[in-house]
């Protein structure tokens, strides 16, 4: 499980900077958060740094179910 990027992100980029795990990037299509790198601030912080800077709760705890894609097989 993770966190993910409501619709009601103002895009100001705040979270980026403040993930310590480089999880949270930037895109045309909106601000997401790469799953497979959010710890949920697990052993760095008390509570998601995320969610304490972002002013407008915009970021919001997922339980859907995922499953990392598999890298491409090899020759
Ligand atoms: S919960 Fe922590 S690790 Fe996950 S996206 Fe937010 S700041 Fe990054
Ligand atoms: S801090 Fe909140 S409003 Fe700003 S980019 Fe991140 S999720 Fe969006």
């Amino acid at each position: 499980m993770a966190y993910r990027i409501s619709d009601t992100c103002t895009r100001c980029g705040d979270c980026v900077a403040t993930c310590p795990n480089e999880a949270i990037r930037k895109l045309p299509a909106g601000v997401r958060v790469r799953r497979e790198l959010c710890t949920e601030c697990i052993g760095y912080d008390d509570s998601p740094v995320c969610i304490e800077v972002c002013g407008c709760g915009a970021i919001v705890f997922d339980q859907t179910p995922w499953e990392p894609v598999a890298p491409p097989a090899g020759p």
